[in-house]
């Protein structure tokens, strides 16, 4: 994979998960990876600052530290989400505003912090998490996929108002993938292990998603080897989108 040397990536929700592996990634491979999370606990050398991508002050004095510190900005991956379920009684409009907030308008803050620098930037990208919930009609889900089917939507939306001034915008959409958010969620079932084995059962291909694969799929749509690749969401999920399976 091509590398980053010498430039620099921020990863919302960077610190766990799918955002952690990603920073980890990119940094391996010579990016300076700065993970912007609520809990900015990382190993060296991954750099942790604290943001929340629902405040739109600290995702400000976020990026502003980031360029000050780091003189530049060339890699922004809206990765952090929040989860919900049930159908669309289960959530107050005060809850649904909660999750729009997080992981609709953190990637619409983020990005329009970020923009100015990525305009300076030779490699600019951005690169949006989605989910195959925006696609899957997924039961007890409705707040959740809704927000997802937006950041889908918005991919789009920002790759043709930025393309032209080179700022490739994309998005990645992972299956189940094993992080401590599906971790917590068989922890909570009567049987975690049952559970866990059921979840793989129903992966197309096996097992679940890792979040290194995830991680690999934004690198790549992060780097100049996705040069000419603007608007695309990319399924990380063995094969459910692309075979029109459904979960189960
Ligand atoms: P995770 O819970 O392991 O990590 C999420 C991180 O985001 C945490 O470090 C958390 O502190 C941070 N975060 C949450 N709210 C924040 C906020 N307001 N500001 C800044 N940081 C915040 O989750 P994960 O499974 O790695 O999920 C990452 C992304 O991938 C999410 O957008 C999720 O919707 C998406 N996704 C996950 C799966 C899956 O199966 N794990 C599948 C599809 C999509």
């Amino acid at each position: 994979m091509t590398d980053f040397e010498g430039l620099v990536a921020v990863v919302t929700g960077g610190a766990s998960g799918i955002g952690l592996a990603t920073a980890t990634l990119l940094s391996s491979r010579g990016a300076t990876a700065v993970a912007l999370d609520l809990h900015p606990d990382v190993p060296d050398p991954l750099v942790g600052i604290r943001a929340d991508v629902s405040d739109d002050a600290s995702v400000q004095a976020a990026v502003d530290e980031v360029v000050q510190r780091f003189g530049r900005l060339d890699v922004v991956v809206n990765n952090a989400g929040i989860g919900a379920q049930g159908d669309i009684s289960a959530n107050s409009d005060e809850e649904w505003l909660k999750v729009l907030n997080v992981n609709v308008l953190g990637i619409t803050r983020v990005s329009r912090a970020a923009l100015p620098h990525l305009r300076r930037s030779p490699a600019a990208a951005i690169v949006n998490t989605g989910s195959i919930a925006a696609w899957a009609g997924l039961p007890q889900r409705a707040l959740y996929s809704a927000t997802k089917g937006a950041v889908h939507a918005l991919t789009l939306a920002m790759a043709a108002d930025h393309v032209r001034e080179g700022i490739r915008v994309n998005a990645v959409a992972p299956g189940t993938a094993d992080t401590p958010w599906v971790g917590r969620l068989l922890d909570s079932a009567p049987d975690p292990a049952a559970e866990r084995a059921a979840l793989n059962a129903r992966q197309p291909h096996g097992r679940l998603v890792s979040a290194d694969e995830v991680a690999g799929a934004i690198a790549y749509l992060a780097s100049p080897l996705s040069g000419s690749t603007a608007g695309t969401v990319l399924a990380v999920d063995g094969g459910m989108h692309g075979l029109r399976l459904r979960p189960q």
